[in-house]
Formats: structure tokens, C-alpha cells, sequence
């Protein structure tokens, strides 16, 4: 630290010259994809740049022209646009075409090709957070939104024996579950036991927001040695499940790594570089101890 700046290394500075990527979303100013990705830049030493592109619902489609137009070298797709995104690519990846969402656009030469890369990046937390390989092993996902597709998609994917979807409301949780196949069920909190994996997939724990006191569906005593507990949330970074989780033994992995990880697929696929994954994790780490301390813990 010096005259209380970070050091670390700097980006060229910006000119016509640098290529530009960027987030849509709305809202968007709250996303830490432009700091994950410009942490990374500078480390690559690359003239690129990251910015917020805040895009009303309803003008996904007239982003992505102007992206085409402006020669914007890539996205990152966020809430509301994530469905709408995939419906104007000219390709899809397969795990985007399954998912039907993209969370991010990339070219190849003039196509633009959507992927969603949240399945790779919370199998590349679990990899990292557990040192855990979801092949033969059940789980338990708790949640049945965009992120815990996902997730059952990517453990499905990974060689999962079993993926079962615990959630709130029955019918997406059986929409949730059928992306995994035949792998796929429907199951209750008593499916916890004897689960090698529990994944909170529900924005329950969640600070700052009305869920910030909801407990997941399946409770942290639950769980126990031989467990690994994984929550997307991750502000705090470890929430009260989690904590609760470890307590009992279980081996928890908390949501930053999902965002780290899953940023870093993004900037490979841009770059075509192998993303700088410890500076993005500094950078995230920063981040987050900033915002935690702001909301006063
Ligand atoms: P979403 O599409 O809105 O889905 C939310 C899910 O949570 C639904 O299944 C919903 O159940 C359930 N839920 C919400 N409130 C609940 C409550 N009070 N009690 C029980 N269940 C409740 O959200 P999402 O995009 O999937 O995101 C889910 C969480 O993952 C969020 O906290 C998000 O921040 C986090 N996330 C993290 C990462 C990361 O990189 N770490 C990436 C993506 C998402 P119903 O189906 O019954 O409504």
C-alpha cells in the first residue's frame, strides 16, 4: 500500500485502440464483473477494458445490435436479459441451448456465440473450496431458479449418480430436476442424508435483502462429516447456513468462488488467455471485505 492506494499492476491507459467488454444488466451498477475482469486485464498487461452497460428489460435484443455495430468484444448477461440474450445469438453453446439462458456473449469472427458459464464456474469452486469431483456422488440442490439450473445441469454433466431439487414451489422444482435427465428428481430435506453435496441455490441468507433472515430449506444441523455444503450466496461470504454447516462438520465452500471462476471462464473465452484466476480472487476477495464491512459485520 502506498499513500492508501492498492499497488498492483496498471492498465495501459484507455485509447481508441482498447477493446471493450462490459455487463447488461438492470440494474447493473452493483455487479462486480467489470472489477473481476479489469483486475484481470491488468494483469495480462492487455489493452481491454470493462464497463456496466445498464439496459432496460425489454431492449436485450437492441443491446445485442448495438454490441454487433459498436464491435463491443464480448458480455456479460445478467438479470432480467439472460433468456432474451440466448434468443438473438447466432449460435449457442450446449450447455446455454439447455439451459436456455446466456450469461455471456462471446465472438467468433462475426457470429455471436451465447454460453452460460455459472455450471463451469461453481464446478470449478467446489474443485477449488472442497477439492471435490461430483462424478458417482449424489446431491441435494436446494432451489430451482436460474442458478441452481445451473448447477443441476453442470453436476448432471460432471457424472452426478443423483442430482435431487428441494424447492419452494413443486412445478419448477420439477422443471429444475428434469434438466439433469434421468439423474434427475424431485426430492424433500430428508434426501440430505447420505448426500455427498448440499448446495444452496435460493438467495436464503442473502444480506441486505428481505431473504437476508430465511434459512434454507434443508437445515445446516443436517449436515455433517463426509458433507460438502455449498452456498451461491456470497454476501456475507459465509453465511449463517454455512457457518452453521461447519460447525457440524461439514466441509463448506462459499458462492465467491461461483463468481470468480465463472468471470474467468467468461474472460477465456474473450481473450483466449488463460484468465488470471488468483488476481481475480484478490480482487473479489477486496471487494468483498469492503461491502461486508460497509453493511456493518
Ligand atoms: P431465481 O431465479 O430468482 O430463483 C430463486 C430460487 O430461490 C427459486 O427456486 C425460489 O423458489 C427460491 N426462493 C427464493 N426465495 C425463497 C424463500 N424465501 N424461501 C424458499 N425459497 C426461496 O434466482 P437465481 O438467479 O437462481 O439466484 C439464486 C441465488 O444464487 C441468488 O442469491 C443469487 O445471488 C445467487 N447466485 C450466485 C452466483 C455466484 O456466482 N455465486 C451466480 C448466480 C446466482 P420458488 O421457485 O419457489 O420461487
Amino acid at each position: 500500500m502506498t499513500d492508501g492506494l492498492v499497488s498492483g499492476p496498471v492498465r495501459p491507459a484507455l485509447s481508441a485502440a482498447t477493446r471493450v467488454v462490459g455487463v447488461m444488466g438492470d440494474p447493473v451498477a452493483h455487479s462486480l464483473s467489470p472489477l473481476l475482469h479489469n483486475a484481470a486485464f491488468a494483469t495480462l498487461g492487455v489493452d481491454w477494458v470493462s464497463v456496466g452497460f445498464p439496459v432496460p428489460d425489454g431492449h436485450a435484443a437492441a443491446a445485442v445490435a448495438g454490441l454487433r455495430a459498436l464491435g463491443i468484444a464480448g458480455l456479460s448477461v445478467t438479470m432480467p436479459h439472460k433468456a432474451a440474450v440466448a434468443a438473438v445469438m447466432d449460435r449457442l453453446t450446449p450447455v446455454a441451448e439447455s439451459l436456455g439462458a446466456v450469461n455471456c456473449i462471446a465472438r467468433d469472427g462475426d457470429a455471436l456465440v451465447g454460453d452460460n458459464t455459472d455450471g463451469a464456474g461453481f464446478l470449478a469452486s467446489l474443485r477449488r473450496g472442497a477439492g471435490f469431483d461430483p462424478a458417482g456422488r449424489r446431491a441435494v440442490v436446494i432451489g430451482a431458479g436460474g442458478a441452481a439450473r445451473a448447477v443441476v445441469l453442470a453436476l448432471a454433466d460432471a457424472g452426478a449418480a443423483e442430482v435431487v431439487v428441494v424447492n419452494r414451489s413443486p412445478d419448477r422444482a420439477a422443471a429444475a430436476a428434469a434438466v439433469a435427465g434421468d439423474r434427475g428428481r424431485v426430492g424433500t430435506p430428508d434426501d440430505t442424508d447420505g448426500a455427498d453435496l448440499v448446495v444452496n441455490a435460493t438467495p436464503a441468507g442473502m444480506g441486505g435483502t428481505a431473504t437476508a433472515t430465511v434459512a434454507p430449506l434443508v437445515d445446516a444441523d443436517r449436515l455433517g462429516p463426509d458433507q460438502v455444503a455449498a452456498d451461491l450466496v456470497y454476501h456475507p461470504l459465509v453465511t449463517p447456513w454455512l457457518s452453521r454447516a461447519a460447525e457440524q462438520g461439514a466441509t463448506v465452500v462459499g458462492g465467491l468462488g461461483m463468481l470468480v471462476h465463472q468471470a474467468a471462464v467468461q474472460l477465456e473465452r474473450w481473450t483466449g488467455q488463460p484468465a488470471p484466476v488468483e488476481a481475480m480472487w484478490e480482487a473479489a476477495l477486496r471487494e468483498a471485505a469492503a461491502r461486508e464491512a460497509a453493511a456493518g459485520r
